[in-house]
């Protein structure tokens, strides 16, 4: 069975500890499997992704030991392609534009990571059509309608890491309460959300096996979900482990005091890092 997978990280920010951990355990995995180790870099958001960081992280990544099989793919080079996604949900009647404020359309948008709680949509602008769209509104993805819209399909993914092992069947109800009406796209500054960029990278980059952090298994479904609307296979999934600070919170960005930058400063060899991630 072929093995390709990726490591996907926004830069906005350096590369902390819980990121090397994500990196190391997706590229041992590729390489013990004889397959591929890709690297993404989500940098869709515009105002917050910095080049210093994309540098940054890969001389992190390449101090670590870490090669990747192809060029990275820069996110922002491809929004062509994801509107053209978003054209295809339009059509299938699935959206609607919405004008709520620009903070709870940030709040949608990011990656979770950034340690941005995602709100559910209150669909304040639920009944408005495509006909009223304004220049500046934020796409929602209908999230009831999408789920009619598949309807009679079986769908699941294929959870392979020890955390959630076992086949998840998306749940109707389940999602709309807990997920909602995401937003899938911007018409005024171009910016895919996260969800659907990343989704449809992993196709794009023909990933078999998406290694990331159990923060985002929520996030699966929603992603798993988008690509059965647009007619892909999803790859399989392996969410992994986060790593905490010593009061037990994951680590974000924010935490520069674990970046690896700083360990490097101080001494800390790549099996340093490794020793104090456990892998
Ligand atoms: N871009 C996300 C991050 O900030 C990761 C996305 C993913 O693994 O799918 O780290």
């Amino acid at each position: 069975m072929s093995f390709v997978t990726r490591f996907a990280p926004s830069p906005t920010g350096p590369l902390h500890l819980g990121h090397a951990y994500s990196a190391l355990l997706a590229h041992d995995m590729a390489r013990a499997a004889g397959g591929q180790f890709l690297l993404r870099f989500e940098d869709t958001d515009l105002e917050r992704s910095k080049p210093e960081y994309i540098a940054q992280i890969i001389d992190d990544l390449t101090w670590l030991g870490i090669t990747w099989d192809a060029p990275p793919l820069m996110q922002s080079e491809h929004f062509n392609a994801y509107n053209q996604s978003v054209e295809a949900l339009i059509s299938m009647g699935l959206t609607y534009p919405c004008r709520c404020s620009r903070k709870d359309i940030t709040a949608a948008l990011a990656a979770p990571q950034e340690g941005v709680p995602h709100a559910i949509y209150p669909q304040t602008c639920k009944n408005r059509s495509m006909s009223e769209r304004g220049p500046t509104d934020a796409l929602r993805l209908h999230m009831d309608r999408a789920m009619d819209a598949l309807a009679g399909k079986e769908l699941a993914f294929t959870e392979l890491g020890d955390l959630r092992k076992g086949v998840h069947v998306i749940d109707r109800d389940e999602i709309i309460q807990s997920v909602g009406d995401i937003v899938i796209g911007r018409k005024d500054i171009h910016t895919a959300a996260y969800f659907l960029a990343s989704a449809l990278d992993d196709i794009a980059q023909g990933i078999t096996h998406v290694v990331r952090g159990i923060d985002l298994f929520e996030f699966t479904q929603v992603q798993v979900l988008l690509l059965h609307l647009l007619g892909h296979k999803p790859p399989l999934y392996h969410h992994h482990k986060l790593i905490r600070d010593e009061h037990g919170k994951r680590l974000a960005k924010r935490d520069d005091a674990r970046a690896i930058s700083l360990y490097r400063d101080q001494g800390a060899s790549p099996q340093d890092i490794r020793l104090i991630v456990g892998i």
